[in-house]
């Protein structure tokens, strides 16, 4: 078990709070404000205790450079607007300017300093840019759970010279992930899909042997219908990953689990939003290409999702971004939300459909990692979180 901020004293103390707050922007305005949202139990406790709370996130890919898109002076109005006080944004989130600013706030206040991948030693994990930034706080406290398989100075650099401890967010991701891998309620059924089989390998390899079945829509089918010799058409197939797929099938097949896969699908000609969608069984026709699961695969994808106990779902079961071929991801997404089966939602795709579908309220828990998510239920352990202190 890791420390969480309920562990520490946090009274006039500088927390020095690490969050995911890369949120999604339109023209400069933020259209999902959820990441914000989830951090505010972290920055209420840390203001009610009396601490003075420093803020800091990446947002976007600047590559180590000033990008004006991706200054955080949005993010900082809407943190302001959540919590109805305000939030001070820095220019920065390193040098005398920032030193200076943070001289000037007392308990209960809250700044948020600029972009941390606007300077290039953030991502090379550089140890001069860690002190530099532990020598803003007095405790480190890593809330952002989606960037914890990443070893930057802002995770885990920085951890080597303050105690450092996990946030509320981080902690009941750490906790729900963990029961998926150490105490499910079972019958257990994990829902893959998404774009790539060789993105979900290591996923479905840690939970074969915990999982009572897993079933499988989406492009990543189609790799594994190839490597069983159906014929897919046009559809998205990994080649060079057709001999993992098959050995994951032995491999499956020996611990007495089960993979699912479609029976039947809507196909295409072409991977094109307007493309018409056609009906097709289990054979896909040579000129024609998987875009979704079938009505009748998704029924009975329904009927396992409406048996279990525990449910993990990762990648959408088709391209569910276009309205003709989201029929499949919506039945299933409502097949989860409608079970009395513990539910866990991970992958920033899968999080995204269920939003759009206006189903996130019956899911139990909608993981903020999409790429954290996953090394962590392929069981390995996240550098973010491995330097946080033990209880
Ligand atoms: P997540 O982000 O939830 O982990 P992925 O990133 O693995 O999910 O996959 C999401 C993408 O997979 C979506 O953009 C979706 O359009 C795409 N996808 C799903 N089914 C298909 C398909 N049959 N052919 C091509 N792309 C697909
Ligand atoms: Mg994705």
């Amino acid at each position: 078990m890791k420390k969480t901020i309920d562990n520490i004293e946090l009274a006039g103390k500088r927390v020095l709070l690490r969050v995911d707050f890369n949120v999604p922007l339109k023209d400069g305005r933020i259209t999902s404000d959820v990441r914000i949202r989830r951090v505010l139990p972290t920055l209420n406790r840390i203001i009610e205790s009396g601490g003075i709370a420093v803020v800091m996130s990446h947002l976007g890919r600047p590559k180590g450079r000033v990008v004006e898109e991706l200054r955080l002076d949005p993010v900082a109005e809407r943190l302001s607007e959540l919590l109805g006080r305000g939030v001070e944004k820095l220019g920065d989130c390193i040098g005398p300017d920032v030193k200076e600013a943070l001289g000037r706030l007392g308990p209960g206040d809250v700044v948020l300093l600029e972009n941390v991948r606007f300077h290039p030693q953030e991502r090379k994990n550089d140890p001069g840019f860690a002190r530099e930034l532990a020598g803003l706080g007095d405790v480190f406290v890593n809330d952002a759970f989606g960037a914890a398989h990443r070893a930057h100075a802002s995770t885990v650099g920085i951890a080597g010279h303050l105690p450092a401890v996990a946030g509320y967010l981080m902690a009941r991701e750490m906790e729900v992930l963990g029961k998926l891998l150490e105490r499910p309620e079972k019958p257990y059924v994990a829902v893959l899909g998404g774009a790539k089989v060789s993105d979900k390998i290591g996923l479905i390899r840690n939970l074969l042997p915990r999982v009572d079945s897993i079933i499988v829509g989406g492009a990543m089918a189609y790799t594994l219908l190839a490597a069983e010799g159906a014929p897919v058409g046009k559809s998205r197939v990994e080649e060079d990953k057709l001999d993992i797929a098959r050995e994951t099938g032995k491999h499956a097949a020996a611990l007495g689990g089960q993979i699912f896969l479609p029976v039947d699908h809507i196909v295409a000609q072409a991977f094109e939003e307007g493309a018409e969608p056609v009906e097709a069984g289990s054979e896909i026709p040579e000129n024609l290409m998987g875009m979704d699961i079938g009505e009748q695969t998704a029924a009975r994808y329904g009927e396992i999702i409406g048996a279990a106990k525990t449910i993990l779902w990762n990648g959408p079961m088709g391209v569910f971004e276009w309205d003709s071929f989201a029929a499949g991801t919506r039945a299933v997404a409502r097949a989860i939300a409608d079970s009395d089966a513990y539910s866990v939602c991970c992958g920033g795709d899968s999080a995204a459909a269920v939003e759009k579908f206006g189903l996130a309220d019956g899911i139990s828990h909608i993981s903020t990692g999409g790429g954290a998510s996953l090394e962590f239920l392929e069981g390995k352990e996240l550098p973010g979180i491995a330097v946080l202190q033990d209880r």
